[in-house]
Order: C-alpha cells, then structure tokens, then sequence
C-alpha cells in the first residue's frame, strides 16, 4: 500500500477512536444518572411498603379504639340487664346488646383483616430492602466500572489525539484538505474498503472494473464515484483465503 493511503487509512482509524471516544465520554453523566435512578426506584419501593405499612398499623389502632367503644356499650348494656324491671325493658336491652355485639364483630374482623395485611406488608419490606441493598452494590460496581472505562478512554483520546497531530505532519496537505471535506460530507468516514466483489463497502456502489482493478493496486488516491470516499483494498485474511479459494501458485 502506498505510504500516503497508509497514513489515511490510520488517520480514519484514529479519527473513529476519537469520534467513538468522545461518544463514550459524553455519555457518562447520562450512565451515571440512569444508575441513579435505577437506585432510587428500588429505594422507593421500601419507603413505599413501609409508608403502607404505617397506614396499616395506624388504620388497626383507629379500629382498636373503635372497639373499645363497642366493647364498652356492650358491657354498659349488660350491666343494665340487672336493674331493668320490665320485661320490653329486658328485650330493647337484649336488643341493644345484641347490635353493639354485632358492630363490634365487624370492627374486630377488619382489625384482623389489617394485622393479616401488616404481615404480608412486613415480608414485603423485607423483601424490598434486601432487593435494594443488592441493586446498591451493583451500582457501586457499575458506576466504578464506568469510571475507569471513561478513564481509559481519556487516555485513549489523548493518545488518538496526539497521533492524528503527528500523522498530520507527515501528509500533503491537499490529501488533509480531501480528507477533511470529504470526512465532513460523509458523517465522518472519509476512507473505506472496496469489497472483493466490487463495490464501496459504505455506499455499495459497484465500481467500474478498472477503477477496482486500480483500487486493488493500492497505490493511488481513488475516490467511489457516487459517495466519493477514499477507497483502498484490503485482502482476505489467509485463512479465510483457503477456505473460499484455491490460492494461485
Ligand atoms: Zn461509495
């Protein structure tokens, strides 16, 4: 390959690092915000069994005291059945009891339905509780990982960034200048691959045989004729060669 298409092919190399670097750098507060919020959902489902939980306990307290008044109607009612004197008296009494009794029940059987709930709401935050204390390690863990991944990539961008300078200075510029607005037009990739069957392997235009015959040749500066990227040819690897043909001798 001439030293020229060299360098381009290693400048779109270290170009896509940075751009890839950059990228990866710039999306760290998003990562980091999103394990956040990830943490907060889980510690949300805590405070929520727990805030139910307290409803439970002071709906089950608010019923006690309601019961209490009931327990006292029926005992003050029963207390009564000694000095009535009359027999309708005795029976509105009988009565009277019997509805407190009744009301009493019904207020007793919510009480249990609460405790049941209270229960369940316990196991829940448990549950919750142990969910979240796993989630916060592996946050830890995440937001650590992220930490030293955009750690390495600064360093990556530094390295990338201090090679494309260097690189600079060994290329014509006119082959800059061609690079640069055609890197400009072309989202970024100013040099790609010709296929080995023939065609621009990012627009997928076939060439014309003799603009690949020339590509393959590598030795001279040919852009795709529709996308007008810089093409080069890059071989088989060996072995996927012999797999796909018979080498020539
Ligand atoms: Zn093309």
């Amino acid at each position: 390959m001439s030293p020229d298409l060299e360098r381009l092919v290693r400048l779109q190399q270290l170009d896509t690092t940075i751009e890839e670097a950059r990228r990866t750098i710039a999306a760290h507060p998003q990562r980091l915000a999103e394990a956040d919020a990830r943490l907060r959902e889980a510690n949300e489902r805590v405070e929520s069994a727990r805030q139910r939980l307290k409803e439970a306990n002071d709906a089950r307290r608010a019923l006690e005291k309601e019961a209490a008044v009931f327990q006292a109607r029926v005992t003050k009612y029963k207390d009564q059945l000694f000095e009535v004197k009359t027999n309708r008296e005795y029976q509105a009494l009988q009565h009277e009891i019997a509805t407190a009794q009744s009301e009493l029940s019904a207020v007793e059987e919510k009480e249990l339905e609460r405790m049941l709930e209270a229960d369940q709401l316990t196991i829940e935050i448990k549950q919750a509780e142990a969910a979240l204390a796993a989630r916060q390690k592996e946050i830890e863990a995440e937001k650590a990982a992220c930490t030293r991944e955009v750690a390495e990539t600064e360093r990556a961008l530094t390295g990338a960034t201090a090679a494309r300078a260097e690189l600079f200075t060994q290329l014509e510029p006119r082959l800059v200048a061609l690079y640069d607005q055609v890197a400009k037009a072309r989202k970024g990739i100013a040099i790609c691959t010709a296929t080995r069957d023939g065609l621009c392997s990012v627009c997928h235009v076939r060439l014309r045989p003799h603009v690949f015959q020339q590509v393959r040749q590598n030795d001279a500066i040919i852009q795709c004729e529709s996308c007008h990227r810089i093409l080069y040819y890059a071989p088989p690897p060996p072995a996927a060669a012999d797999t796909a043909a018979t080498p020539a001798p």
